[in-house]
């Protein structure tokens, strides 16, 4: 039950981001880097690590579906869900408020459920997911809290909203059970498809508001670290 350890971390680590700005002068410094590191890491994550994994579970023919059902159906419920948050005035994410935190919390089952499905087909696996979940979930917790502050909610509510959608990720351990082996494969895909939408079309542009070379080495130190830590692991 080692994944339900790596689920619990992950929760603690969004947990932990989320206090910075809410309770220290944190908000103030660029989160840039630290958001560029997670997409690099995410993104290799799905490419070196979950993909293959999965293509060797299900066979070459099979893992593209249930990648791009899992890239896709993320951009629809993000867009619905910001569709619906942002009515009239012209669309900005901080307006999302708790609409948006619908979004985070689904993302954060999603990363419990690909610990669980990483780690049951291989233990190196689980281990690499859950360092790239841990990683990205500290700027996602970061973001949760400054996003619910600009969107003008107290600090209780926000410390709500960051349990909120912290959580799901041991929930999502905790569910994975229930699911059949002959789905282990497919979900890896799927989860795969969702850490390649997060990574490029959210933490990538955010990471680049301002754009300068330390962003970027950031990125691709990110993008490095992975396959390196399951090259190290696999010796
Ligand atoms: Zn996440």
């Amino acid at each position: 039950m080692m994944y339900l350890f790596y689920a619990f971390i992950a929760t603690v680590s969004s947990i932990l981001g989320g206090l910075l700005p809410l309770y220290t002068r944190a908000k103030d410094i660029k989160h840039q880097y630290l958001i560029g590191f997670a997409s690099g890491v995410l993104i290799s994550t799905a490419l070196f690590e979950m993909l293959p994994e999965a293509v060797s579970e299900i066979g070459a023919e099979r893992f593209a579906l249930p990648l791009a059902l899992g890239f896709f159906s993320l951009y629809l419920v993000e867009k619905a869900v910001m569709i619906h948050a942002c009515t009239e005035t012209e669309c900005d994410i901080h307006n999302a408020g708790w609409v948006g935190m619908i979004g985070l919390g689904f993302e954060s089952l999603l990363d419990g459920i690909a610990i669980a499905a990483g780690y049951v087909v291989n233990p190196v696996l689980g281990l690499v997911i859950g360092f790239a979940v841990i990683v990205h979930e500290f700027p996602v917790g970061f973001s949760t809290s400054v996003i619910m502050r600009y969107s003008g909610y107290s600090v209780e509510q926000s410390l709500l909203a960051l349990v909120l959608t912290s959580v799901p990720t041991v929930i999502g351990a905790l569910i994975f059970p229930v699911f059949p082996p002959y789905l282990f494969g497919p979900v890896l895909a799927f989860t795969a498809g969702t850490f390649i939408y997060i990574g490029a079309s959210d933490l990538l542009p955010e990471a680049h508001r301002t754009v300068n070379w330390t962003v970027v080495s950031m990125v691709l130190a990110g993008a490095v670290l992975t396959p390196l830590i399951g090259w190290v692991f696999s010796l």
